[in-house]
C-alpha cells in the first residue's frame, strides 16, 4: 500500500462509489491543497450503507464473541499492513509528527487486541441467571435469564485531533464492532486520505472474517447535512462522536427529535482543573510548572484532556509557579494545529482572553507558521471566575487560566462551580490530604477521572479506565469513551422468562456452552463450561 492507492470514493460495504460532489484534504502545514479529491457524502449515500448495515445486523449480532474477536485482531494486522503509508498521509494532512502518529497507530490496534480479549473472556455478555423457585409462596418465581446484544447500526463521528485512535477504526467503532453492531463512519473531513487507508483495511478484515459485507461503510464529506442524515436514519440506533460542544449538541437534537429518538454518546468539551494544594506547590512549585508547560503544550494543546485551568491559593508557592510556568510557555515554539478553522477558533478565545478585563496575561509563547499554535498562559482571581461563565469555557489548544483563590473555601467554591469535566487532578502532600478529601466528593460529582500528582494528557487504554463525566464532558455521565467498559455503550440487556432450553442463545444455555463468566443466583459462577444453570 502506498499513497498513491489512496482513492476518494466512498467505501459503501464492499463498493466503491465515485460521488457527484468532491472536497480536497489541505495539508495544515502549508495551506496546500492535497490530492486526491474525494466524494463528498449526502442523504443517497446514507441511505445505501444504512440498507447494507440494516441487512447485516442480524447476521453480525449472532456471531459468537470468538468471531468478533477473530474480526477485531484481523483489522489491527490489516491496519499494521497499511505501513508508512498510513503514517505519511496522516502527518499530512493532520500537521501532528510522525513519531507522535506512530504511538497513536500502537494505541489503536493495541485497543482492538484488549477489546478482542475482553469480549473473547466473555466480559462483554454479562449472562445473568436467576433459578426458578416453583415453590416459593405467595408466588413461583419463573426461570429468568438475561444476557446483552449489540443494540443495532452504530453511526460513528470521526475526530479531528486523533486522526486513528478516536477516527475510522477508533474507540467507538472498536466498541459497537465488538458489542455485534454494524458501523458506519463519517469521516472528519480534515483527514480524508487517512479514514479511507483505515477504511479499506477495515474492508480487508470483513472480507477475511467472512462477515456480510455492510458491517462497515465510510462516508466522507464535509457537510452538516450529511451527518444531520446519518443521526436521523431510522436503520441507525446508537451514535458515538468526539468533537465540540455545538456539533454534539446538534446530533444530540436530531437524536431526540426522530420518531424513535436514539442515544448519542457525543463527549465534547472539558476543561480539566488541576488543583495545586498548598503542601505540593510549597515543596515544588518549579517542578510542578514545568510538568503542567509540557502537559499544556503537548500536541498543541489539541486533547480533550488538555489541562484548561489551574487553581491554587494566592501567595509565594504560586507566584513560584507562574514564573515558572511563564517562562516555559515564553520559550514553547508553535506547533501547526489540527485544521485552518481550529486555529481560527483558538486565535479567537485566546484575543478574548487577552482583552478581558478580569484576566491578566502572563505569558504567550512564540508565533509560528500558517495554522500555528501560540501557548498563552492567564490569571484571574476566583471571584472573577465564579463571576464570569465565559472564563470557564474550553479553549481547544495550548492555552490555559490560572484561578488564584484566597483561602481553601475559594478553592472549593471554584470546584463547586465548574461544570462536567472528563477530569479533574490533584496535586498533594501528606499535607494537604484534609483539604483534598474535601475536595473529593465536589470533584467526583464533576469529573470522570480523578488524578493524583500527574497530568490529565495521556489517557490509558484499558478496563478501569473513565474516559468521560458529567455534561458537557460527555452527554451521558454513565458511560466511558475509551477502555473496554466503552462496549457497554453499544448493548442492550434482553432477559428470557421460562424460554424451552432449546431456544435459549447459548450464552445463557444451562450447560454453559461458551464457558462464560456468569452471575448466577447473585453469585460470580466460574468462566467454566459444563456449569449447570439451576
Ligand atoms: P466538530 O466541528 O464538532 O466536528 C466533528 C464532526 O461532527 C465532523 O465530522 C463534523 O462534520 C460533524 N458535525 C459538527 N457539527 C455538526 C452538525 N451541526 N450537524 C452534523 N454534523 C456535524 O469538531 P472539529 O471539527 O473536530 O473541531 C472544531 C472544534 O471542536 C474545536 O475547535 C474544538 O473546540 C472542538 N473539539 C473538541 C474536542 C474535544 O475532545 N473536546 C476534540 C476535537 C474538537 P462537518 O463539519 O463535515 O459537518
Amino acid at each position: 500500500m502506498t499513497m498513491r492507492d489512496i482513492t476518494g470514493a466512498l467505501l459503501i460495504g464492499s463498493r466503491d462509489i465515485a460521488g457527484e460532489r468532491h472536497f480536497h484534504a489541505v495539508d495544515p502545514a502549508t495551506g496546500a491543497t492535497l490530492e486526491p479529491a474525494f466524494a463528498d457524502a449526502g442523504p443517497a449515500e446514507v441511505d445505501q450503507a444504512a440498507a447494507l448495515a440494516a441487512d447485516s445486523f442480524p447476521i453480525y449480532r449472532a456471531t459468537t464473541p470468538e468471531q468478533r474477536a477473530a474480526f477485531l485482531d484481523a483489522i489491527a494486522r490489516q491496519i499494521e499492513a497499511l505501513g508508512d503509508a498510513l503514517i505519511e498521509r496522516a502527518a499530512l494532512e493532520t500537521g501532528l509528527p510522525v513519531a507522535r502518529l506512530t504511538g497513536e497507530r500502537g494505541r489503536t490496534t493495541g485497543q482492538l487486541r484488549l477489546f478482542a480479549g475482553w469480549i473473547r473472556s466473555g466480559g462483554a455478555d454479562e449472562p445473568r441467571l436467576d433459578s426458578p423457585l416453583p415453590d416459593r409462596k405467595p408466588l413461583p418465581r419463573a426461570d429468568l435469564r438475561l444476557r446483552h446484544i449489540g443494540i443495532g447500526p452504530v453511526a460513528v463521528f470521526g475526530a479531528s485531533n486523533f486522526p486513528l485512535a478516536f477516527s475510522v477504526a477508533g474507540g467507538d467503532t472498536a466498541s459497537a464492532l465488538a458489542a455485534g453492531c454494524p458501523v458506519i463512519v463519517k469521516g472528519h473531513p480534515a483527514h480524508p486520505g487517512t479514514s479511507v487507508l483505515v477504511g479499506r483495511a477495515i474492508r480487508a478484515a470483513v472480507q477475511e472474517a467472512g462477515l456480510p459485507e455492510g458491517v462497515f461503510s465510510l462516508l466522507t464529506g464535509t457537510s452538516h447535512e450529511l451527518g444531520g442524515a446519518l443521526v436521523a436514519d431510522p436503520r441507525i440506533k446508537a451514535v458515538g462522536f468526539t468533537g465540540s460542544r455545538a456539533g454534539g449538541l446538534a446530533l444530540c437534537r436530531i437524536a431526540a427529535n426522530r420518531p424513535e429518538p436514539i442515544p448519542v454518546f457525543a463527549e465534547m468539551s472539558s476543561i480539566n482543573p488541576v488543583f495545586l494544594l498548598p503542601g505540593a506547590l510549597q515543596a515544588r512549585a518549579e517542578a510542578l510548572a514545568t510538568g503542567f508547560v509540557a502537559s499544556l503544550t503537548l500536541g498543541a494543546g489539541q486533547f480533550c484532556t488538555n489541562p484548561g485551568l489551574v487553581i491554587a491559593l494566592a501567595g509565594a508557592p504560586l507566584d513560584r509557579f507562574i514564573a515558572g510556568a511563564g517562562a516555559a510557555v515564553s520559550a514553547a515554539t508553535a506547533a501547526t494545529m489540527l485544521t485552518p478553522a481550529i486555529a481560527g477558533a483558538y486565535g479567537k478565545s485566546v484575543a478574548a482572553l487577552e482583552s478581558h478585563r478580569e484576566v491578566a496575561e502572563i505569558a504567550h509563547g512564540h508565533e509560528g507558521g500558517p495554522n500555528g499554535c501560540r501557548p498563552a498562559l492567564f490569571v484571574t482571581e476566583a471571584e472573577a471566575f465564579l463571576r464570569e461563565p465565559v472564563l470557564s469555557h474550553e479553549v481547544f489548544g495550548a492555552s490555559s487560566l490560572v484561578v488564584r483563590c484566597a483561602d481553601a473555601d475559594d478553592m472549593r467554591k471554584v470546584a463547586g462551580a465548574l461544570e462536567g469535566q472528563l477530569t479533574a487532578t490533584l496535586h498533594l502532600e501528606p499535607s494537604d490530604h484534609a483539604l483534598a478529601g474535601s475536595l473529593l466528593p465536589i470533584l467526583e460529582d464533576k469529573a470522570g477521572r480523578i488524578l493524583a500528582n500527574g497530568w490529565p494528557t495521556g489517557v490509558e487504554v484499558c478496563h478501569a479506565m473513565v474516559h468521560g463525566g458529567p455534561f458537557p464532558a460527555t452527554s451521558d455521565p454513565r458511560s466511558t469513551s475509551v477502555g473496554t467498559l466503552a462496549i457497554r455503550r453499544f448493548l442492550r440487556p434482553v432477559c428470557y422468562q421460562d424460554l424451552p432450553e432449546e431456544l435459549l442463545p447459548a450464552a445463557v444455555q444451562a450447560g454453559n456452552p461458551l464457558g462464560l463468566p456468569r452471575l448466577m443466583d447473585g453469585s460470580m459462577a466460574p468462566s467454566r463450561s459444563g456449569e449447570a444453570s439451576s
